[in-house]
């Protein structure tokens, strides 16, 4: 094997395996003085991040260094949270000289990229900007292992943590395709009779009520939560509930803002201006505009407003508008300091965060299952990525091995469309090549 190309990494269709997808041979093009591996992992009951590095800590710190090749680098930095010891132990063992460990406090959301840049380097990222405006990249721990493994083969297994309501909490190993329903089998089964399924973290992710629905590159992890668990209650309110109780309930209190993470780096995002908008139905340029920087972190709804009420369901929204409409800001006021000297004491301590979703009585914790778990059946999404969707390239009856190909990126101008190709993960026929997935079954 020789050194890892950024063509490389293009073919084996590695992306951000953190929650955004965005592919890792782009974000690699770019130079940058530092690459920090983000392995906060500040959603609660999620664990694939620290396993990953219990487990695989070479070939992450492998795909750390060839991100640091790629991108010219100097040095790397680590930033786990201070409370895994025993990771911080492995890791410290096995640096680089150039390669350094930043504690993390266990707080949320120390994950979020322009958070995390700041409590590691101390540099603010700009409203709409990237950690490369500042220097850095910043990669999941995932990704880095997927990068490491890159000449290998491609991208066709997935880490997700499988917690909750279900008989034991694991960290999996799973080929990406898999449904969501064969994930939580494999964790031993919901606990309760009235499961209710998120996709992600309980603070960012998504509600799935599509067992059959499959595992992507970007899949952190699955938490089964009863019909009656605070956290789906408020998933489930529709935006008919949700701006009725806005309207009526917000004392303009403040407490959204001021907890807000990215108001206090000096981003304009001000959470409470935008509920002020609904009670009065006016939309003034400050409140509707700045939602283009929310992070939809929702610390605001699910932790700051004491009143229950969701001002990140309407930023939300008002984001998704001024995306569709193409609006932006392009050049929003921004002081970064003096708010951020605000910042380490205002972030939310995980152990009152977990207290306030009432999760403190499901088991926090989600150990490796090394082994990956076997399938019969597999649907590959052709867009598990920032960027355009693939262009199949199998037809119905053919037959594939793990990691052929399955869909491919369109070209643009002779070039390769912004996305990442999609491979086969299990070896078998394909039954069906609809418009977003190619379905694979063992013979
Ligand atoms: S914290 Fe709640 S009540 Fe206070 S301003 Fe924000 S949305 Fe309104
Ligand atoms: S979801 Fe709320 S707390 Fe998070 S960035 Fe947006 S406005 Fe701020």
């Amino acid at each position: 094997m020789g050194i890892i190309t950024h063509e490389d990494i293009l073919l084996a269709g590695v992306v951000g395996a953190g929650g955004g997808g965005f592919p890792a041979h782009v974000k690699l093009s770019a130079h940058a003085d530092i690459v920090i591996i983000n392995a906060a992992e500040c959603e609660p009951l999620l664990h694939k991040d620290k396993e990953i590095l219990r487990h695989f800590s070479d070939e992450v710190l492998a795909g750390l260094a060839t991100a640091m090749e790629l991108t010219g680098a100097s040095r790397a930095i680590i930033a786990v949270k201070e409370k895994y010891s025993d990771v911080i132990a492995l890791l410290r063992d096995k640096l680089s000289a150039n390669m350094s460990i930043a504690p993390l406090a266990d707080v949320y959301p120390a994950g979020d990229e322009m958070i995390l840049v700041y409590n590691v380097l101390g540099r603010v990222v700009p409203p709409g900007g990237l950690p490369l405006d500042v220097g850095a990249v910043v990669m999941n721990v995932e990704t880095a292992f997927n990068v490491a493994l890159s000449q290998d083969g491609p991208v066709t297994e997935k880490f997700l943590t499988v917690a909750g309501a279900v008989a034991e909490p694991v960290t999996l190993r799973v080929p990406l395709g898999i449904s969501l329903g064969e994930c939580v089998t494999a964790a031993g089964g919901p606990t309760v009779t009235d499961a209710n399924y998120i996709v992600g973290g309980v603070m960012m992710g998504q509600l799935e009520d599509d067992l059959d629905a499959p595992v992507d590159k970007t899949t952190a992890g699955i938490i089964v939560l009863p019909s009656d668990h605070v956290v789906i209650r408020r998933q489930r309110r529709d935006w008919k509930q949700i701006s009725r109780i806005a309207r009526s309930a917000c004392d303009q209190c403040n407490f959204c803002t001021e907890l807000c993470p990215r108001y206090l780096l000096g981003h304009p995002v001000q959470p409470h201006l935008a509920m002020r908008s609904m009670g009065f139905n006016l939309l003034g340029e400050a409140a509707v505009l700045g939602a283009s920087f929310c992070s939809e972190c929702n610390l605001c709804s699910m932790y700051s407003c004491p009143e229950g009420l969701d001002p990140k369901a309407v930023y939300a929204r008002k984001k998704a508008e001024l995306a569709e409409k193409d609006e932006k800001w392009t050049d929003p006021s921004f002081n970064p300091r003096r708010p951020v000297l605000h910042l380490s004491d205002r972030q939310a301590p995980m152990a009152r965060l977990m207290n306030r979703l009432n999760l403190t009585g499901f088991t926090n914790i989600g150990p490796l299952t090394k082994t990956t778990i076997a399938t019969g059946k597999v649907r590959i999404k052709l867009k598990q990525h920032v960027g355009v969707a693939c262009n199949p390239v199998v037809s119905i009856g053919q037959t594939v091995r793990v990691g052929d190909p399955v869909g491919d990126v369109p070209q643009s101008n002779g070039k390769p469309s912004l996305g990442a190709p999609v491979h086969a993960s299990i070896a078998g026929r394909v039954t069906a090549v609809e418009n977003d997935t190619v379905r694979i079954e063992k013979e």
